[in-house]
């Protein structure tokens, strides 16, 4: 029985398709018209077999996307500010789901999240085109994570590590580098096989205009692609703006190629999504969201992974970025995020104040799957390093109430003040593998304990150097990621040992 009735469903879909396939050919439109406009939200009447994320057509160049279906009308959501629609326009169905331009015809350029080139340097001609909202990749279609993916900032490649296909997130309150944490990863891809992509969403122009200058000035621009939903722009706009990055970033994964999304913010992406529901009249929750605000960044994220090997073995590595208010880490929106990521690099208001950048928060700051993609010379040298510098930090705290300490406490803080020193890095001045192990062998053997803490960073160069140049090997060796033997380690030792001692001579 149940046959018979499958099969009579399958013929009527069928035959359904076929109506709307021939409706489309001979250019029957189905036609509605708006109901009423608000803010970039319109309600449309009349369009019956409307589809959901269908591009809806007002006229000539004026579109929007369904991204509502009530029982009679659908909630469509405007790509543009158009305040000339009036009430009764006529409203065309396209029978094409919203999709974005995809090919390496992108990379170098800024484009909108439709696709639209920004830059003034032409037209963009693509010959392939993705649904912006497409499924993530199904569990055995991913590989597990195992390489590293190198930010350059050593605070981060050593203690909480990225490997690529991770979801990495940077939470933090205004204004403490969460940004320039994500830039400076973009720029240390520079010279590697990895494609950037710099999704800005309802940031200020000035601040998106900065990051679009240091990606020109370096010329990392030309392996990146930003894709900018500004501001000022629809709500809708704004709102597929992460998703239109992911498809670009999937077509270069699914051809076996490594890439890199950093979406800042997905604050402003909630509150797009949370205006865009007021306006459509969908019940508000907590803060105001939506019920399914966490579908709508699960879904995103989701669809970053490392591809297994019989798909290409590609990657795409995620840094959504968040930013909280006085450092609730606890609101809504951030602890979403932090159980649908991977991990978190916390960025700290204090830090930032006290000048100690980049401000991670080490003791706040967790990477779940990045330490087994980490290199293993990292883990032979900086294993330790992690909760040496979190004892510090709280040990340091109480130091200042007392001044007798033992002299196990006292060698404790004066490493942790070294540590801490290592650790900080300016913008652009992004480390390389071979510097950063190099650094830390020097730092866990305690040759930067008796050096005052201003001529560190002069010191740090320079064993770098001696190293570079007295055994150029084992330099090489460390940059194309090998461990280091007891030897080797002892090696490097040596060489720093003799510089230190010559400079004091
Ligand atoms: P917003 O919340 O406005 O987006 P943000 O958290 O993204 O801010 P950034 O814009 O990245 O912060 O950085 C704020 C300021 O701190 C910038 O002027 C930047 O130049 C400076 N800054 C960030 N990191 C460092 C660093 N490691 N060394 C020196 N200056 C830094
Ligand atoms: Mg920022």
């Amino acid at each position: 029985m149940s046959t018979n009735f499958d099969t009579i469903r399958e013929s009527l879909d069928a035959y359904e398709r076929a109506v709307q396939q021939h409706r489309f050919e001979v250019g029957v439109r189905e036609m509605g018209s708006i109901a009423s406009i608000h803010r970039g939200v319109v309600q449309v009447h009349g369009l019956a077999d409307v589809t959901n994320n269908e591009l809806l057509r007002f006229s000539d160049d004026k579109y929007g996307w369904v991204f509502n279906l009530d029982r009679d009308s659908v909630g469509c959501v405007l790509l543009d500010h158009h305040n000339d629609l009036k009430v009764g326009q006529q409203v065309r169905r396209t029978y094409r789901t919203l999709d974005i331009p995809v090919g390496d015809e992108l990379l170098g350029r800024v484009i909108d999240p439709v696709g639209r080139p920004l830059d003034r340097r032409g037209r963009i001609d693509t010959t392939e085109r993705l649904p912006v909202e497409r499924s993530a990749p199904a569990v055995l279609d991913r590989a597990p994570v195992n390489q590293p993916l190198q930010t350059g900032i050593k605070v981060i490649d050593a203690l909480v590590p990225i490997g690529r296909g991770q979801r990495q997130l940077i939470i933090g309150d205004r204004q403490t580098g969460k940004s320039s944490v994500a830039v400076e990863t973009v720029l240390n891809q520079q010279d590697t096989d990895v494609i950037c992509i710099y999704c800005a969403i309802g940031q200020r122009n000035s601040a998106v205009t900065n990051v679009i200058h240091q990606l020109n000035r370096s010329g990392a621009i030309n392996d990146c692609v930003v894709v900018v939903g500004q501001s000022q722009a629809t709500a809708g706009l704004q709102f597929i703006a992460p998703y239109a990055a992911m498809s670009i970033g999937e077509f270069f994964m699914q051809q076996g190629r490594n890439v890199l999304v950093i979406f800042d913010d997905l604050t402003a992406h909630a509150k797009a999504f949370r205006e865009m529901s007021l306006l459509l009249r969908r019940s508000p929750g907590r803060e105001a969201y939506p019920g399914d605000v966490f579908y709508i960044h699960a879904r995103l994220l989701e669809r970053s992974t490392c591809l297994c090997p019989e798909l290409g073995g590609g990657s795409l590595t995620a840094l959504p970025i968040v930013e909280t208010e006085s450092q609730n880490v606890s609101a809504y929106i951030p602890t979403n995020l932090i159980s649908i990521t991977d991990g978190q690099i916390y960025m700290s208001h204090a830090r930032f104040q006290k000048g100690i950048l980049p401000a991670v928060d080490v003791g706040r700051s967790v990477s779940r799957v990045g330490g087994k993609a980490q290199l293993k010379a990292y883990r032979r040298i900086t294993g330790p390093l992690r909760l040496a510098y979190a004892q510090f930090e709280e040990l340091n705290k109480f130091a200042r109430f007392t001044s007798q300490l033992d002299e196990t406490t006292k060698q404790k803080l004066t490493r942790g003040h070294r540590v801490q020193e290592v650790l900080r890095q300016d913008l652009q001045d992004a480390r390389n593998v071979a510097d950063q192990i190099i650094t830390f062998v020097c730092l866990t053997q305690g040759l930067f304990d008796n050096v005052p803490l201003p001529q560190i960073k002069n010191l740090e160069n320079e064993f770098c150097d001696t190293v570079k140049q007295q055994v150029p090997s084992l330099y090489t060796k460390i940059q194309s990621g090998h461990d280091l033997s007891s030897d080797e380690i002892a090696t490097i030792v040596k060489n720093c040992s003799e510089h230190l001692e010559f400079q004091e001579s």
